[in-house]
């Protein structure tokens, strides 16, 4: 696979406003189809995250904890359903903007295990990027071989799909700068971390905690575990500010941008 690949991630704190439900940030979404048109990356994967859409809807049939009884299938398909109502939205801006972005549904191509990836069919999307397409993945609900049914995060899917297809870089837009020392909305003062390695983070050098708004995947925190294992196969990853214009577009030319960058060591 082309050593260029990208694999970016567009948070659902960026792309809806996780406040109300179902309700995405058009705007949001128009600006990151212009930024990653405009940036001509030649490889791309996306993902992107669910925020007010999929999480809400998730919650209330506790998918996450597994199948229980048969009253929580609909969630199940509910979940999806909720997923795709922001996906197209997505595909809509970026085939507008002339990206030959092409849907994968995660709940059709992956498995998972007690929650953690067990299966995912790679083929098509080695085909696509071949063919110069950008397979557009999302965290989704999806079955489990142990759980009946699980949550899988836009995070981990970033990270299996970055080790699978050898990415050379991972850029994570969230709506915050970047790790900061300590969550920067909880009101004590937090610093931006510029440089970070592997073992501050397993060291727990920074105080990283989960999301203030309703997410059934874990925030800052379920993030940095998601990404330990293709940041150890020496896959940089970027941390950027998606709310902020052409952050993401200085990130994915490899310009200079504010953010946190995660090495190795
Ligand atoms: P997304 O929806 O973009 O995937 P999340 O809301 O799940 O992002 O997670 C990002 C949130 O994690 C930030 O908005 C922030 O409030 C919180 N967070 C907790 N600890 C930290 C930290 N140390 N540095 C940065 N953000 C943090």
């Amino acid at each position: 696979m082309s050593v260029k690949l990208i694999v970016l991630k567009l948070g659902g704190s960026v792309i809806t406003d996780k406040k109300k439900l179902s309700t995405p940030n058009l705007e949001a979404i128009e600006r990151m189809a212009d930024e990653i048109s405009q940036a001509k990356v030649s490889s791309l994967i996306l993902v992107h995250g669910g925020g007010s859409f999929g999480h809400q809807v998730a919650k209330q049939y506790n998918l996450a904890e597994g199948y229980r009884d048969p009253s929580q299938v609909i969630g199940f398909s509910e979940t999806h359903r909720a997923m795709t109502k922001l996906n197209i939205l997505v595909m809509e801006a970026l085939i507008n903007h002339n990206i030959n972005a092409i849907v994968v549904q995660p709940s059709s191509c992956v498995v998972t295990k007690a929650g953690r990836i067990q299966s995912i069919e790679l083929k098509p999307m080695k085909k696509m990027l071949n063919m110069g397409l950008v397979p557009v993945l999302y965290g989704d609900a999806v079955l489990d071989s142990e759980k009946g049914f699980a949550i899988l995060s836009g995070d981990q899917l970033v990270a299996s799909l970055a080790i699978n297809f050898g990415a050379s870089r991972i850029i994570m837009g969230g709506d915050v700068d970047g790790l900061y020392t300590a969550d920067p909305k909880s009101g004590c003062s937090a610093k931006l971390v510029q440089r970070v390695t592997l073992e501050d983070l397993k060291n727990q050098k920074h105080e990283i905690k989960g999301s203030k708004a309703t997410d059934v995947t874990g925030g800052m925190l379920g993030k940095m575990r998601e990404l330990i294992p293709a940041i150890e196969q020496n896959i940089q990853t970027l941390i950027v500010n998606a709310t902020k214009p052409l952050r993401v577009y200085k990130a994915i030319k490899g310009e200079e941008v504010i953010g946190t960058i995660i090495e190795k060591g």
